[in-house]
């Protein structure tokens, strides 16, 4: 079996990478399975400079081939809020609560409630050389109010394309087939790993 770590203390986003790759034969461990995820200022203008950055830092440090993941909410009618700043929307020191219920207020009374979850996914060897970088999302729309306590982040606010009910809601298979995370992982696999 082939080993991965990914460069994450979000331990959620571990399950749910594990649940992904598993089927294509792969052993996911946490950073913090392999000697702790360093230190990384999240301060990229994109995900996808953000993924880079932490993939870098972890394969260095762990001396591991690495693949991170950074990912976030883009509401449409906000412009693309939260954006990079999905993890910390209600300021530095927030949680997953205060920033859903920062969002929902904002939306109070917004009909267009358009909106996507994005992921850019990029691996790194132990010499920090970027072995690739892809990308997925996720469209949908967001709920008057929360739903659900699966998943974690805005998944009970998150009703994707297609279904009535929230990433909250719906089964963990169910997120996990179509999620951004899925879809960039899936890119991945054909064009960084080429097992698919
Ligand atoms: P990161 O760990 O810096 O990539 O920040 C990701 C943030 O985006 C999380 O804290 C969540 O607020 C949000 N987010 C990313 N992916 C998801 C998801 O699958 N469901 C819900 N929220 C997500």
């Amino acid at each position: 079996m082939k080993t991965l770590v990914v460069a994450t203390g979000n331990l959620h986003k571990v399950q749910e990478i594990k649940q992904i790759l598993e089927p294509y034969g792969y052993q996911v461990l946490g950073a913090d399975e392999c000697g702790g995820m360093p230190e990384v200022v999240e301060d990229g203008a994109t995900f996808r400079e953000n993924a880079v950055k932490k993939a870098v830092a972890a394969a260095k440090a762990l001396n591991r081939t690495v693949l991170a993941d950074d990912s976030g909410l883009e509401v449409f009618a906000l412009g693309g809020e939260p954006g990079v700043f999905s993890a910390r929307y209600a300021g530095e020191g927030g949680n997953d609560g205060r920033n859903l219920a920062k969002l929902l207020l904002k939306l109070e009374g917004v009909s267009e409630r358009g909106a996507r979850f994005v992921c850019s996914i990029a691996v790194a060897s132990p010499d920090g050389t970027v072995l690739g970088i892809c990308e997925g999302e996720v469209r949908g729309r967001i709920a008057a109010e929360a739903h659900g306590d699966g998943g974690f982040g805005y998944d009970p606010a998150f009703i994707p394309d297609g279904y009535s009910q929230t990433f909250g809601e719906l089964p963990a298979a169910v997120k996990n087939s179509l999620s951004h995370r899925a879809n960039a992982l899936r890119a991945a696999l054909h064009e960084i790993f080429h097992v698919i």
